[in-house]
């Protein structure tokens, strides 16, 4: 009987596609118009901690509390009227639905990162009675996507700010400074012969070097001051609310700080001492880059006097 065949053929289809829609590793869940769960499949389930049959036929915002309602039936609403699929991402919303991370690492997000797909569902009649709620889990990508995001500030091998970043932080506080004339100072650090340590213990040894005044800039300084690896061996700090007599006090810390630290490395210890060129903010700087200037040529007249010494800059 090929009628009976086919119908059986039918159901087979049919049990194959439901354990596919249970297995898949993404959310399924399908609403009808006043937005009550039909289909909720396991990836759902294992997550929410809530099975199938607690949740049919319940409204999906009265079981989670945490759902963006007036945002997500807007689109639903767009979906039943126009029959047209919405997608939408992490970086508009981080999650749909509040899951715990499986794999939290810290530092990272504690909830599943999620892009969401709305599917309009017709009837054989063409009637849009039904839509698909598809939940992706992206929180890999995004945790990936992020910490790339905070490198491309950050210096790798001091953790301080790269020079991109300064730059943005130097243009705030200049503009913050002309307007409201705050007490701020900029210093520039340059490590004394840093060649020499290169040459006599390698360049691993001078990387080692790098990472401990990073390190040590950053326990000297206050939450609001920032500090940036400049460039090679050069160093800039960035300090709002502080005088030019609190710099030099700042800054003759952290050049006795410096001339004290020993830094062990593979080719044998390695001692150092700095140079600090500091000059404070002025009614008659130009723009930052004048700043940057007195701040560098006292540097250089540091560097010319003998080293291991802080200077004040002049104002141009
Ligand atoms: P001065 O007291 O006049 O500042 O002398 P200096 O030797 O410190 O200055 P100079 O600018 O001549 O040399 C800086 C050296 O820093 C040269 C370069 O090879 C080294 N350098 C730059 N970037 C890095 C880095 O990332 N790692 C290491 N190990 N060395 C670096
Ligand atoms: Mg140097
Ligand atoms: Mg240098």
């Amino acid at each position: 009987m090929p009628n009976q065949h086919s119908h059986n053929a039918e159901l087979d289809a049919l049990h194959l596609l439901t354990q596919l829609v249970q297995t898949i590793e993404v959310g399924l869940v399908v609403l009808d118009r006043q937005y009550r769960i039909h289909l909720w499949n396991s990836f759902m389930e294992n997550h929410s901690g809530l099975r199938a049959s607690q949740v049919r036929g319940k409204r999906v915002f009265d079981l989670f509390d945490e759902l963006p309602e007036e945002w997500l039936t807007s689109k639903l609403e767009t979906a039943f009227l126009l029959n047209n699929r919405a997608f939408t991402t992490w970086e508009q919303r981080p999650y749909i639905f509040k899951f715990p991370n499986s794999r939290p690492v810290t530092g990272q997000s504690p909830y599943m990162y999620q892009n969401l797909t709305i599917q309009p569902l017709s009837n054989r009649l063409a009637e849009v009675n039904n839509v698909a709620l598809v939940v992706y889990d992206v929180t890999v990508e995004a945790n990936h996507r992020q910490a790339l995001s905070k490198m491309s500030q950050i210096d790798t091998l001091t953790g301080l700010a790269n020079r991109r970043m300064w730059q943005q932080h130097l243009d705030q506080e200049f503009e913050r400074n002309r307007r409201y004339s705050h007490p701020s100072t900029l210093m520039v650090l340059d490590i004394d012969h840093f060649k020499s340590i290169n040459d006599t213990l390698g360049h691993s040894a001078g990387d080692l070097v790098l990472a401990a005044v990073g390190q040590k800039l950053s326990q000297l300084l206050r939450k609001s001051d920032v500090a940036a690896r400049y460039g090679g061996e050069e160093f800039t700090l960035l300090l709002p609310e502080t005088t030019q007599e609190q710099a030099q006090m700042l800054a003759e810390r952290i050049r006795s700080a410096m001339s004290e630290l020993t830094v062990e490395t593979d080719a044998g210890a390695a001692s150092f001492t700095v140079s600090i060129g500091y000059a404070p903010y002025h009614q008659g700087l130009e723009n930052n880059k004048v700043w940057f200037e007195e701040a560098d040529k006292a540097l250089y007249e540091a560097k010319r006097q003998g080293r291991n010494r802080c200077i004040l800059a002049k104002a141009s």
